[in-house]
Formats: C-alpha cells, sequence, structure tokens
C-alpha cells in the first residue's frame, strides 16, 4: 500500500507549494477534460520507484483565540489519522507563532509520526532558520525552500523511510498471492457499496485478509463467479474501523485513493436515487487520474419510473462524460439484478486495460486511420506519422512516431484515439497517445 503523506501547517506557510511540487508529475496525465472535477488536496508523488499519497490540509483555518483543536475541520483531522507521516510546516521567515504551539499539541495528542520542516529557508543560514523551532521540542527541524525544492528530495525520502519502518515486518510478504482480477468498489456514502459487495460475495465463506498497519487495515476477499476468480480490495461495509479517531467521516477519500491504485478495475457506484453530485465527480476524477480501468454502476435502479431513468442518463451524460470510455450499467445490488452484465465488463474492462498490441498491428490501425483522414497542414508542414508502438500498459499507452507531431492537434489526437478503441475493442479503459517526433530509425539514411 502507498504510504500517505500529510501535510499540516497554519496558512500560508507553503503546504500548496510544497504539494504542488510533490504531485507535479502527474499532472500530466490528465488533460483538462470538461466536467471533471478534481480535488486539488490530494494528489500521487512518487520518489524514483516509491510512490505514495499526499494530503495538502489546505483547508485548515485555525479560528480566532480558542479552540482550535476543537475547530480544526474535520478533513484535517481524518488526513492526519490516515496519514503514516505528518510533514508539519512552520515559515522560517517569520519564526514561531502561537498557533504552531497549538498544531504542535494537536499534533502530538494524535500519536501520528510527524517530521517538523521549517519552509522558505532559501537564503537562510541553517542555524539561524531552526534557533526559533526547537521550542516546539520535535527535535531537530527540516529545512526546506518548497518554492524552489531544496531539501525537498531528501525530505521526502526521510517521510517515506519513517513510513516503512513503522510498518509491521515483512509487510510486502504478507500480501497475498494474486487471485484473479482485483476489483475496488468505490462510490460515496449509501449508494449501496456493502450491499454489493454482499451480493457479490453471496454465501460464500468470506475470507479476509487482513494487513494490519498502524493507521489502515487493507482487507482483500476473494470470490469466485461463474468460474472466474475475483479479488475486492479493501472492501466497504467489511472493514474494521479505526481506533485512532472515531470521530470519523464514513467517506474516506485515503482509503478510496489506496483500493483504486490497488485495484485493476474499479467500480464507481453511482445511486439512481440521488443526483449525481460533487462527490461523485471527485471520486470519478480521482479514478481517471489513477488511469485505473472502470465500470460505471448506478445503483437503486429497482422502483424508478421510467421517466426518471431517462433523466438519469441524461444527467449522467452531461456530468459525468469524461467517463465515456467506459462501459455503464443499471443495476440494482439489493435485488441483484443486472449483476452479470456488470461482471463481464470488468472482464472485459481488465482485458482492454491489459491487451498486448504489436507494432505491426498498431501501425496498421495508424495508416488506415491516416488513409480515412489525415491530419490538417499547420503552416507549411504537414506533420507525418510513421508508426506506432505500446508504450504501456494499464491504461494502455500508443506511442506515435513521426516527424512534426507537434502539429497535430487536439481533436486529431482524439480522433486517433478513438480509432485504436474501435479497432482493438478498448472499452472500459483510458487510452493515452503520445505522439514523438524524431528519426525514423528504421530509415535508411541516404546521400
Ligand atoms: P499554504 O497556505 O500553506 O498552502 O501556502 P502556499 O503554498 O499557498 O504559500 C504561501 C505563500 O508562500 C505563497 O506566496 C508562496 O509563493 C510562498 N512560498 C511558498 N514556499 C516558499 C518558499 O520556499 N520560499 C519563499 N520565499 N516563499 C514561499
Ligand atoms: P454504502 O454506504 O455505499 O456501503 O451503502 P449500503 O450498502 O450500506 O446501502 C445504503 C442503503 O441503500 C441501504 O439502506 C441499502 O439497503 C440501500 N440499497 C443498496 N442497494 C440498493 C438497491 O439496489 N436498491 C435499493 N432500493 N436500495 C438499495
Amino acid at each position: 500500500m502507498k504510504p500517505v503523506i500529510a501535510l499540516v501547517g497554519r496558512p500560508n506557510v507553503g503546504k500548496s507549494t510544497l504539494f504542488n511540487r510533490l504531485t507535479r508529475s502527474r499532472d500530466a496525465l490528465v488533460a483538462d477534460l470538461p466536467g471533471l472535477t478534481r480535488d486539488r488536496h490530494y494528489g500521487e508523488g512518487r520518489v524514483g520507484e516509491r510512490p505514495f499519497l499526499v494530503i495538502d490540509t489546505g483547508g485548515f483555518e485555525p479560528v480566532a483565540k480558542e479552540g482550535i483543536v476543537k475547530e480544526m475541520a474535520l478533513q484535517t483531522k481524518q488526513a492526519v489519522a490516515e496519514a503514516d507521516v505528518v510533514v508539519f510546516i512552520v515559515d522560517g521567515r517569520q519564526g514561531l507563532t502561537p498557533h504552531d504551539k497549538t498544531i504542535t499539541d494537536f499534533l502530538r495528542k494524535s500519536g501520528r509520526k510527524v517530521m517538523l520542516v521549517v519552509n522558505k529557508a532559501e537564503g537562510m543560514k541553517y542555524t539561524s532558520v531552526v534557533a526559533d523551532f526547537y521550542e516546539l521540542g520535535m527535535g531537530d527541524p527540516y529545512v526546506i525552500s518548497a518554492a524552489h525544492g531544496d531539501g525537498v528530495h531528501d525530505l521526502v525520502q526521510e517521510a517515506l523511510d519513517t513510513a516503512f519502518a513503522q510498518r509491521p515486518e515483512d509487510a510486502e510478504e504478507l500480501e497475498p498471492a494474486e487471485r484473479g482480477i482485483k476489483i475496488a468498489i468505490v462510490g460515496r456514502p449509501n449508494v449501496g457499496k456493502s450491499t454489493l459487495v454482499n451480493t457479490l460475495i453471496g454465501e460464500q465463506r468470506v475470507i479476509a485478509f487482513d494487513m494490519p498497519g498502524t493507521t489502515r487495515d487493507s482487507i482483500e476477499v476473494p470470490f469466485e463467479r461463474d468460474g472466474k476468480h475475483y479479488t475486492l480490495i479493501d472492501t466497504a461495509g467489511i472493514r474494521r474501523r479505526g481506533k485512532v479517531f472515531e470521530a470519523i467521516e464514513k467517506f474516506s477519500v485515503v482509503k478510496t485513493l489506496q483500493s483504486v491504485s490497488e485495484a485493476h478495475v474499479v467500480i464507481l457506484l453511482l445511486d439512481a436515487q440521488q443526483d449525481i453530485s460533487e462527490q461523485d465527480a471527485h471520486i470519478a476524477g480521482f479514478i481517471l487520474e489513477s488511469g485505473r480501468a472502470l465500470v460505471v454502476a448506478v445503483n437503486k435502479w429497482d422502483g424508478l419510473e421510467s421517466s426518471d431513468r431517462d433523466e438519469i442518463k441524461i444527467d449522467l451524460d452531461r456530468k459525468l462524460d469524461f467517463l465515456s470510455f467506459a462501459k455503464t450499467h443499471f443495476i440494482s445490488a439489493l435485488k441483484a439484478t443486472g449483476i452479470g452484465p456488470l461482471m463481464k465488463s470488468v472482464d472485459s474492462a481488465y482485458a482492454a486495460a491489459t491487451a498486448d498490441l504489436s507494432t505491426p498491428r498498431l501501425t496498421r490501425a495508424l495508416i488506415e486511420a491516416v488513409e480515412k483522414q489525415e491530419p490538417k497542414r499547420k503552416g507549411s508542414t504537414r506533420p507525418k506519422m510513421r508508426y506506432a508502438h505500446q508504450g504501456g500498459q494499464n491504461p494502455p499507452i500508443i506511442v506515435i512516431h513521426g516527424n512534426s507531431l507537434e502539429a497535430i492537434t487536439e481533436p486529431y489526437k482524439r480522433y486517433l484515439e478513438k480509432h485504436f478503441r474501435d479497432t482493438f475493442n478498448l472499452v472500459g479503459t483510458p487510452l493515452r497517445i503520445e505522439l514523438r517526433t524524431g528519426k525514423n530509425p528504421f530509415a535508411r539514411t541516404q546521400k
């Protein structure tokens, strides 16, 4: 499981600056799609081969004189409760403030591992920058400049080492062997996740594999359906509740992100008897950002008037049109209707996400696409696409090689994507097209 780092501190110390620096690499993955709301308080980062989740507790506003801890936004509390490591940021230019002390008290009570970080330290002397902050009793502070990047890499390395050190030994080995397609069922509270889990697992004996972590439990539940093996990940409803913070909200972004990132295929559950909400769109955004294969299931389809049903379909197209690559099913988890086709789509989404696309087949499809419709000229240059190869799986990445490809427009890229999707039946998975301009390695040098 990916370690979780929470960034905590009073406003203006540089949390979002650090957050952006840590998650920057992910931004390239998802273009700005219309209708896609992304909650920029959660992101994924990577140092070398080590991925991690980072939470920016941007919502934290200490409320005037009294009761800062009481007033602390629930979100911040939850972030701290769910973090492996808390990066507590203070402002090196401003020095120690009373709010910093209050936050320190809160963090100490949380029992979390805390790293004290002094930001905005570029061009300042270590000893003078840190002097103020020893008073907090949190040991030697780390000194960084989030804006310039100084010290950030070391800080993250250290945070990840700390996170792993807290995990039970051999935590990696405790992970059970692969059991078919791993599925995460995600959605906001009350959409019917637990009901769907129960319907899928049915009468089968539930063997829950507990992975006790210090802060979270991940449970994997293998089950069989029509002779096929699947594993449900971190399922709602059969999970034990954390003991640390009882008041945690029922819905957890961190747990959603964790289970999404461990899954092969995500089932996004929506509630037909409620409007599609901002929260649904947020969750959809996370899934899209993860690049995971996806099936959308609109639950509680039972007992709806047909006019309601039409309305829901229109609403869906309007609000979640950026998920159009995924199949949508209308189901009733309670009455167990539509489950068979839903699982068929899970299978095909997995197959699409992990498809092997050979260079000759891809190149043939590319040539076909260009023959049907050539890319437009840009000024005097016409982009020339030569061949395509697969650059990755899950999600599939198709790399197109040629010349002057920078002249290819977004609409034409989408046209290519659609052509590849149709040709290789890539339903249920995001698909990335990358353009690489360069010398044709197959071309002979001619004099
Ligand atoms: P947040 O409210 O804690 O999320 O803080 P922000 O990330 O929004 O930063 C607040 C201000 O501090 C902005 O004007 C940033 O440009 C500035 N800032 C952030 N990091 C640094 C840094 O490392 N050095 C300096 N000099 N300014 C910084
Ligand atoms: P969760 O919070 O997402 O795990 O949702 P639950 O599985 O606990 O379901 C919330 C409520 O919705 C419960 O009262 C369920 O009985 C009800 N529910 C779940 N699935 C369906 C369904 O397909 N149809 C109807 N009518 N109600 C459902």
